[in-house]
């Protein structure tokens, strides 16, 4: 039995319910077996993707951009920070799927 509980999102500048993390200073890696070499080289399969280290610079609203900030107008750059936002401005939902 899980007491997970998620956060939705709501933009409050336009309603979007998506945002997303913005991180700088990051290795990404992208596995791949083969590459088709045609005209042009095909990119690698972009599904297997990892990324290793990096810091959050800020997380943003994925329509309009819009970033969130804390009570003091500081932009929220932690996952911490980013929990309290949510306890005001989110919606908190408990997890009811079974199992
Ligand atoms: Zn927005």
């Amino acid at each position: 039995m899980s007491d997970e509980l998620h956060y939705t999102f709501k933009c409050p500048k336009c309603g979007c319910p998506t945002f997303e993390e913005i991180l700088i200073n990051v290795t990404q890696s992208t596995t791949f077996q083969r590459v088709n070499c045609d005209a042009e080289i095909t990119e690698p399969d972009y599904q297997n993707t990892s990324t290793e280290g990096g810091e959050i610079n800020r997380y943003q609203c994925q329509s309009c951009g819009f970033v969130l900030q804390n009570e003091h107008g500081d932009t929220i750059n932690d996952t911490q920070a980013l929990r309290q936002w949510l306890e005001k401005n989110g919606q908190k939902t408990a997890d009811e799927s079974p199992g």
